[in-house]
């Protein structure tokens, strides 16, 4: 159970086996990348950083993000992440972004909508 004394939540990993991947799956959005993010996973993959760049990053502003692929009308998913497995395929290199997830200062001020998006979320 990971707890952080800034959120009035809890996030019970366990029960991401029950969830199909609803934080890396949605919205079109941003998924961060940092420099230092970038190596590990161009390591990970076996690649350079900027093949890596070329072929799943975009840049926006100053900052890159993580590519996505739309998979229905309105959906996307990050483009690591494994449609079949129903899980990240970089795990051990994924940015930090994802590791923080679900506290991000957005859903302090927006807890509902991240309980309806995520099962592992408990009081
Ligand atoms: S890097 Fe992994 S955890 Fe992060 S959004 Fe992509 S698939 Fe999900």
């Amino acid at each position: 159970m990971l707890e952080n004394k800034n959120y009035p939540y809890k996030f019970d990993e366990t029960k991401c086996d029950t969830c199909e991947g609803n934080c890396c799956i949605g919205e079109s959005g941003y998924i961060w990348i940092t420099k230092e993010e970038c190596i590990k996973l161009a390591s990970l993959l076996k690649i350079s950083v900027d093949e890596l760049g070329t072929k799943y990053l975009f840049k926006a502003g100053y900052k890159f993000s993580i590519r996505e692929k739309q998979i229905s009308q309105n959906s996307y998913a990050c483009v690591f992440f494994d449609l079949e497995k129903k899980q990240c395929g970089v795990y051990d290199a994924r940015p930090s972004q994802c590791r923080t997830f679900p506290f991000w200062e957005y859903f302090k001020n927006n807890i509902e909508e991240v309980k309806e998006e995520c099962p592992a979320i408990v009081d």
